[in-house]
């Protein structure tokens, strides 16, 4: 089952008396730490409180909208100290500091806050940018609406530590073009909103805003968190919390690389083959499908897509790969550090990487010119990573993320699972320090005489819920290879 997607509200804040032809934006980078979409380049926002339907927006057309609106002026002023009310004109930059005192300690819940200082909020300064709601794959899921703000007369946004880690003005084109730079790391609906204001404040803008499915709700299939890398999540049969594998689409003007079409299901796979096909008409070829390793989330919809694609398709995977497989049939083989250099523009070149540990052959691929390493399951995006021995090494798992840990240049890790990772060497480290924990807590535990993975888990795994506890089991026995290999018991 899929998280149920949470009220959230966001703001597009515009700076007052900007150029309407190339309108300047305030957008953050959300901080490191966060566990939804730490390091990405957004807008101010978060999720709705039970408060924030207390407010009386006027002019709303209905409740719901003023409760979002209410809650994307809490969050304005939470995070920037932006207070985008009427009656507030006349408040000093100390009082407004005051009162978001009031606010953050608690003091006052916003809706009585905005009564007590006679303020409040007026749906005519809101204007309705779409609503996007974060597609299945994800275990933190919003509901997201999106409002265009003017920044009211002498008010700067200042970014308040915390969520976020820093933020600026610039102007749509800019921060697009850092995006396209793969300079930053940004969701769908931050990316179309610069892209529509980059084109200017039209009379038409909110039909713009509006013009995709997308901004009406439907989640997005297409994820593009980096030009040219489509993460393209199918429901799988895979391992909770994860729901959906990430299938990655990888391509330039003249070729296409399928990495891990995963789905068996047949509803997904015609979704990515229609997927493929729009690509395809726009005068791409498919080059290859290449899978990072064999398990079934990861090759469900192998045969069905080259099928579609007419047979003759290559499959390429590693030797240990094609070896362990037997419903799918591995055309080339490709070994450690071979290189795939896509032809036509822009130029993109992917270095294979033999990465075991989670299993035999995991083949991770990393384009260093473009800040971009696809981790398989060796890292994920949502959920945590299985070794389960034989397939499955814990010592060779950390020598591999020690190695993709050396990489230069990692703007961005796309796994198998779940979303994008803006923060890759500290994600890395995290693993590492995760298993190196677990390991010692092992340790002690075997050398204080407990010996049996079982009662190892009862001991060590306190943090995972029982039912996990068979998944847990596995990977105590992983830790257990590890440690005899050490010579450490
Ligand atoms: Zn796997």
């Amino acid at each position: 089952m899929s998280a149920t997607p949470k009220d959230a509200a966001a703001v597009i804040l515009l700076r007052q008396n900007t150029d309407p032809a190339n309108p300047e934006v305030f957008w953050v980078k959300r901080s490191d730490k966060l566990a939804f979409l730490g390091g990405f380049h957004a807008f101010p926002g978060g999720q709705i409180d039970a408060d924030d339907a207390a407010v009386n927006v006027r002019n709303a057309p209905n409740p719901e909208t003023a409760a979002m609106i209410s809650g994307a002026a809490r969050e304005l002023f939470e995070e920037l100290g932006v207070l985008a009310v009427r009656g507030g004109e006349t408040l000093t930059k100390g009082q407004r500091v005051s009162l978001l005192d009031d606010l953050e300690s608690g003091r006052m819940t916003w809706s009585k806050l905005l009564d007590h200082y006679e303020l409040h909020l007026d749906a005519n300064d809101f204007t309705y940018a779409g609503r996007w709601v974060t597609p299945p794959f994800n275990a933190r899921r919003f509901d997201t609406w999106f409002f265009l703000v003017n920044c009211p007369p002498r008010q700067e946004p200042n970014v308040i530590a915390g969520e976020l880690s820093s933020g600026e003005w610039l102007t749509a084109r800019d921060a697009y073009d850092r995006w396209l730079h793969d300079q930053v790391v940004a969701v769908p609906p931050t990316l179309h909103a610069l892209r529509t204001l980059a084109a200017g404040i039209t009379p038409n803008l909110s039909e713009r805003f509006l013009s995709i499915p997308q901004a009406h709700g439907e989640p997005a299939r297409r994820i593009t968190f980096r030009p040219n890398y489509i993460c393209f999540p199918v429901r799988t049969p895979t391992r909770p919390p994860a729901t959906h594998t990430c299938c990655y689409l990888v391509y330039n003007s003249k070729e296409i690389l399928i990495f891990d079409p995963g789905s068996p299901y047949e509803d997904e796979q015609e979704a990515l083959a229609a997927c493929v096909d729009e690509m395809i008409g726009e005068g791409r070829q498919v080059r290859e499908i290449i899978l990072t390793h064999l398990h079934p989330d990861h090759v469900g919809g192998v045969n069905a897509l080259k099928a579609h694609l007419g047979g003759s398709v290559p499959v390429a995977a590693h030797a240990q790969t094609a070896d362990a497989l037997s419903d799918v049939h591995v055309d080339r083989l490709i070994e450690d550090n071979d290189v795939i250099a896509l032809e036509g523009e822009p130029r993109i070149q992917l270095r294979a990487l033999h990465t075991p540990g989670h299993a035999l052959g995991h083949l991770c691929f990393h384009d260093e010119a473009r800040g971009v390493l696809l981790t398989g399951d060796n890292i994920v995006g949502i959920g945590s990573v299985l070794i389960d021995p034989p397939q499955g090494n814990m010592r060779v798992y950390l020598q591999s993320l020690e190695r993709m840990r050396s990489l230069p240049n990692l703007g961005v890790l796309f796994g198998g699972h779940g979303p994008a990772i803006a923060t890759p060497y500290q994600k890395i480290d995290e693993y590492i320090a995760h298993r190196l924990e677990r390991e010692r807590n092992i340790l002690d535990t075997v050398r204080s005489g407990i010996t049996d993975p079982k009662a190892i888990v009862a001991h060590v795994y306190t943090d995972v819920s029982p039912k996990a506890h068979g998944m847990a089991e596995r990977a105590v026995i992983a830790h257990l290879e590890k440690l005899h290999d050490d010579g450490l018991i």
